[in-house]
C-alpha cells in the first residue's frame, strides 16, 4: 500500500469527536472530561481526538435536556457537523429530560429534533459507560464510511 493510502486509512479510522452542552448541569460535562484528561479513560487511546470544530468532527456528543433558549444554537452546531455524523446523546437529560422533564424551560428530548444513534444512560454516566459509548459510536461512524478495519 502506498505511503497516501496508508495515511488516508489511518487518518480515516480516528474520528474527532465534538462536544455540545444542550443546558446540562455540567455533571455530564465533568464525566465527558475526563475521557479527555485522564489518562485512566483517554479516548486518545481509542484513536480518536476532541475537536473545537463543528465543521472537523465525525461523532457529536450531547449532553443536557436541550433548554429553549439554547434549541435553536445547538440545531444550528449540529447541521455544521459534515455528513457522515454520529450524534451520541450522553446522559439521562438528553435521552428523556431527566430531572429537568416537563420543565418548563425544556424543549427535549434531543430526538425530538435530531437522529439520535447511540444513547449513554446515567445521571451522570460513569466514564466507562461513555468510553464505551465511544467505541460504539466509532463503530458506527466506520460502517457508514463503508470502511472495514
Ligand atoms: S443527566 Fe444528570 S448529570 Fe447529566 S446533565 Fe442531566 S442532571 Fe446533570
Amino acid at each position: 500500500m502506498d505511503f497516501d493510502k496508508l495515511l488516508k486509512k489511518k487518518s480515516v479510522l480516528s474520528p474527532w469527536l465534538f462536544r455540545i452542552n444542550a443546558g446540562s448541569c455540567n455533571g455530564c460535562d465533568v464525566e465527558l472530561a475526563t475521557t479527555a484528561l485522564i489518562p485512566r479513560y483517554d479516548v486518545e487511546r481509542l484513536g480518536c481526538h476532541y475537536t473545537g470544530s463543528p465543521r472537523q468532527a465525525d461523532v457529536v456528543l450531547i449532553t443536557g435536556p436541550l433548554t429553549r433558549r439554547i434549541r435553536d444554537k445547538v440545531l444550528r452546531v449540529w447541521e455544521e457537523i459534515p455528513q457522515p455524523k454520529i450524534t451520541v446523546a450522553v446522559g439521562l437529560c438528553p435521552i428523556s429530560g431527566g430531572v429537568f422533564r416537563e420543565g418548563y424551560a425544556i424543549d427535549g428530548p434531543l430526538d425530538k429534533y435530531i437522529p439520535v444513534d447511540v444513547n449513554v444512560p446515567g445521571c451522570p454516566p460513569r466514564p466507562q459507560a461513555i468510553m464505551e459509548a465511544v467505541v460504539l459510536a466509532r463503530q458506527l461512524w466506520l460502517k457508514k464510511l463503508g470502511v472495514e478495519e
